[in-house]
């Protein structure tokens, strides 16, 4: 089963909005095994969208579109359909009935419906009407012998509405019950290449399971796709190859699917009892904001401090005036001295610091926009590393906050 997309609306060719029907209806096909060859975005044009909805029936076997199939002049969804497949359209008095009856409750008795949403109960021959629980458009599938249409209106709470009760249960016999499952491995702390290198054969070899190697965000990800014909059996295909993931590269991993970091780390607190405290210079506040997005993260998290200015950290923390005069605020010493200091202020196990230059100005040959220090104080030492970043303000700041998170994830590992 080829399976195609198709959404329309000039609104998503201008840039106005961006479709999100087709990543949501992509899921959902990856889901059921089902094979998504094309995504295509047409506007409401009727030269253009006949020629896409043409080219899709020729070369898929099973064609979704989105949009067009509200009452108005724009909305051609129904009527390239009936062009497309020389099928034409014809009035379900069963849809009129109801179109009536829901203009008739919320206009009242005296209200003219508008001809055009006599439209709105016009199908294609043949069609399966698809009920449409939260707006008016009903939307329909086409069952042709081998190839099959389905058109789901634009608004997206509406088409999810309309997929999830009418659609998916249809999917699992266009699969072929074939599923697909994937899992998401989860790593920090090592480029995109090392990780690459580690993996390398394993990532060129798959083809079922299939892996692919994702970076955002200073994270990455290894996705790992089986299909076979039940959810266990995918799973068993699976199993061996993220065992192998892990043993060359599960110093790095931190979870699965959408564990986070910062969520790993309060587990890890939490199992062990320990308490952990914050002084943020240059993140100004960002690493606390992470770790406490973590429901529970009460239990560990025991308080922070923004401190910006050299008297803030000389105030809260504790840090000698004379090491910020001697080494600078953006330095290993100081560093070092904020992580102490804020461990011993809030009497907690750990005590994360950062101090850095996030720029855009600020910057020197001897101290550059992007210089960072991250401190680690625990019960037995201090651990401080130097980070030298690239990237906007904004890049420098979250790469900082990653990497604090990185150390005490590490070293906070049962
Ligand atoms: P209506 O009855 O509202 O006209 P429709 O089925 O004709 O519904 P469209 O006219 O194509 O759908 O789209 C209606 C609105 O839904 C758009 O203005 C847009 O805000 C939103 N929309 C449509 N398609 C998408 C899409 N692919 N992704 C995100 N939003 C969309
Ligand atoms: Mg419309």
């Amino acid at each position: 089963m080829k399976a195609e997309l198709i959404a329309v609306g000039t609104e998503l060719l201008l840039g106005e909005i961006v479709d999100i029907n087709s990543p949501y209806l992509a899921g959902k096909l990856a889901d059921h095994g089902i094979n998504l060859y094309y995504i295509s975005i047409v506007g409401d044009n009727r030269q253009r969208g006949l020629g896409v909805l043409q080219q899709a029936l020729k070369r898929s076997d099973l064609v979704i579109i989105s949009g067009g199939l509200g009452p108005t002049d724009d909305d051609l969804t129904r009527e390239l359909v009936s062009a497309a497949t020389g099928r034409e359209l014809v009035e379900e008095p069963r849809v009129w009935a109801e179109l009536e009856q829901w203009f008739l409750r919320r206009y009242g008795e005296d209200y003219h419906i508008p001809k055009h949403n006599r439209r709105q109960a016009q199908f294609p021959r043949g069609s399966r009407i698809l009920g449409n629980g939260s707006g008016t458009a009903p939307g329909f599938l086409l069952d042709m012998g081998g190839k099959k249409l389905i058109a789901l209106p634009g608004v997206p709470g509406e088409l999810r509405d309309m997929f999830t009760r009418e659609v998916e249960p249809l999917l699992p016999s266009l699969g072929g019950g074939r599923r697909l499952v994937t899992r998401n491995l989860n790593f920090v702390g090592i480029g995109e290449s090392k990780l690459e290198e580690l993996l390398g054969d394993l990532l060129a070899t798959q083809t079922n399971p299939t892996l692919a190697l994702y970076a955002s965000g200073g994270k990455l990800r290894v996705r790992i796709t089986a299909r076979a014909d039940s959810p266990e059996g995918a799973s068993a295909l699976i199993a061996p190859i993220e065992a192998q993931i892990k043993e060359r590269a599960g110093e790095y991993f931190y979870g699965r699917d959408d564990e986070t970091l910062e969520g790993v780390i309060g587990k890890q607190l939490t199992m062990r009892g320990l308490s952990l405290a914050v002084a943020e210079s240059c993140t100004g506040g960002l690493i606390s904001h992470t770790l406490t997005n973590v429901p529970g993260s009460s239990a560990y998290f025991e308080r922070a401090f923004v401190v910006y200015s050299n008297r803030a950290k000389e105030d809260e923390l504790g840090v000698p005036r004379e090491l910020l005069k001697r080494y600078g605020a953006v330095s290993a010493e100081v560093a070092q001295a904020m992580a102490e200091g804020v461990r011993r202020q809030a009497n907690t196990d750990y005590g994360v610091a950062v101090t850095g230059i996030a720029g855009p100005g600020g910057g020197t040959a001897e101290k550059p926009v992007g210089l960072v220090y991250i401190a680690l104080a625990s019960p037995g030492d201090t651990i401080v590393e130097r980070h030298l970043w690239r990237g906007s303000r904004e890049e420098i700041k979250h790469r900082t906050m990653l990497a604090a998170l990185y150390l005490l994830w590490s070293q906070s590992k049962c």
